[in-house]
């Protein structure tokens, strides 16, 4: 058997984290086995659903590189064939029409609830045996519902939760199409998962008061066609925030896109996802290639899974160190641009972003930590009071002069910084701090020199100037 494994976001907002995970993992699914992976974009909620909303879908998709076989497949295209399938349960028997008005059944509901029942369909319209249905009023267009069986229970086997059974008794008979026509949304899941042959359904755990009905559904869908195919169904728990709270727009990102504009690599974010609720010993970075080698359900923790920003920095950082440096340089460069900096010709970046690579945590800090090589240094005042003192001042005016008539070199350049330390006999930091804030603006930067040596001499005398003036 092929699996195939789908991913079925209803596009009513941006790809979140959390769908993120489910693409990831059904992908995984798919790929491990040989399969196919397809995109179903679940459109029905016409009210809710954007055009924005499904491009926001693919974008996050096509930047993640989730790749799919198939799709994406749109449910409002699928219309005819949801209609021609309630047809055939109509006449198979395993649908029916409801005539109970909206009035009648809000206030059986409320009967309910007053007698503290649980609220359900009564199954005034429901056919049996012998039953003498009541006489069709003519003013009401009816829903169609799905007969339910009443007896027994349904049970499956989660690959992630385990055994779950419900008992019938507790499922009432679920409208699949409204007056006016329209499929709902278990009816349609249940026809495009059995005619797109699904193999194992992995999704996240809000769905399980689902499954039963959609399983009863298939199972009827299965008689009439006369083969059944219900797929397996693994329900993934869902992601808190770091204060174990359910993921929500508080806990900063709403949106995959938004990790790229914050300076996350894609192949950052996959394997941080990867690792969220899932794991392969205590192997933390790998790539997507070996996830889809090693990925399967038994690893995956039945409990929610708590989403640390601190650890998708550390693996960010990671993949920045190991990424390709023509890549830095065209990522850097926009994110550089959008702080409106401009780099010259005489720019270097690639050597600048080698120096700041290994200390960063994200792309827009390797930006915002480099801008003073392409404009004027933003001062920390603190770093200045503290470091530029008067003391000091004579002793980089020193250093100006030297400076002035070298090389322009790194080894020069550290040469002239280690005469003016032996000169007014003072230890290396002494000199090198003020330096860096002349220089840089803060306190912090990799080794002066280098840093030096990647700027313009003409620059770099500009700027100690300044700061001893
Ligand atoms: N469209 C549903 C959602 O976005 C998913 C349905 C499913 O995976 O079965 O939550």
């Amino acid at each position: 058997m092929i699996v195939r494994t789908r991913f079925a976001p209803s596009p009513t907002g941006f790809l979140h984290i959390g769908g993120a995970r489910t693409a990831l993992f059904s992908w995984a699914f798919a790929k491990k086995h040989g399969g196919q992976f397809i995109l179903r974009i679940e459109d029905t909620d016409v009210a809710r659903s954007t055009p924005e909303a499904v491009q926001a879908i693919l974008d996050g998709m096509h930047w993640l590189g989730l790749d799919y076989d198939e799709g994406p497949f749109y449910q409002m295209q699928r219309m005819d064939r949801y209609k021609q399938v309630i047809q055939n349960m109509l006449d198979a028997g395993s649908a029916y029409y409801c005539y109970s008005s909206k009035d009648e059944l809000d206030a059986l509901r409320e009967q309910q609830m007053a007698n503290k029942q649980k609220p359900r369909y009564d199954g005034k319209w429901r056919p049996e045996i012998d039953k003498v249905l009541p006489t069709i009023p003519e003013d009401i267009k009816p829903a169609i519902r799905f007969r339910n069986p009443q007896e027994g229970v349904v049970v499956w086997q989660d690959l992630v939760k385990g055994r779950i059974e419900i008992a019938n008794a507790e499922l009432d008979d679920l409208i699949i199409a409204r007056a006016d026509g329209t499929p709902t949304y278990n009816f349609c899941v249940v026809v495009d998962d059995s005619d797109m042959g699904i193999t194992q359904v992995i999704r996240g755990d809000d769905h399980v008061n689902n499954t039963p009905r959609q399983i009863n559904m298939l199972m009827a869908l299965g008689e009439i066609d006369g083969a059944i195919k219900v797929p397996q169904y693994a329900h993934l728990s869902m992601i808190l925030g770091s204060d174990g709270q359910k993921l929500s727009k508080r806990h900063g990102a709403v949106s995959v896109m938004q990790y790229d504009d914050d300076g996350y690599l894609p192949e950052a974010v996959l394997n941080y996802l990867a690792r969220l609720g899932w794991s392969h010993g205590d192997d933390e970075v790998f790539s997507m290639q070996q996830f889809a080698e090693w990925f399967d359900l038994d690893h995956i923790t039945p409990s929610a899974a708590q989403f640390n920003t601190e650890k998708l920095n550390w693996i960010n950082a990671h993949y920045i160190k190991q990424a390709d440096n023509a890549y830095l340089v065209t990522d850097i460069s926009k994110r550089l641009s959008k702080l409106n900096i401009t780099i010259g010709a005489q720019g270097n970046l690639p050597a600048v972003i080698d120096l700041y690579k290994e200390r960063i945590n994200t792309l827009n800090e390797l930006a915002s930590s480099i801008a003073y090589f392409y404009q004027k240094p933003v001062f920390d005042d603190a770093a200045r009071e503290k470091h530029l003192t008067s003391e000091i001042k004579p002793v980089l005016a020193t250093l100006l002069s030297l400076l002035a008539l070298i090389d322009w070199q790194a080894e020069a350049i550290h040469d002239a910084i280690n005469e003016v330390v032996n000169q007014y006999q003072l230890k290396f930091p002494k000199v090198a701090m003020p330096l860096r804030v002349a220089l840089t603006g803060i306190a912090q930067s990799p080794s002066i020199d280098q840093v030096m040596a990647l700027m313009s001499k003409d620059e770099v005398l500009a700027r100690i100037n300044f700061a001893i003036s």
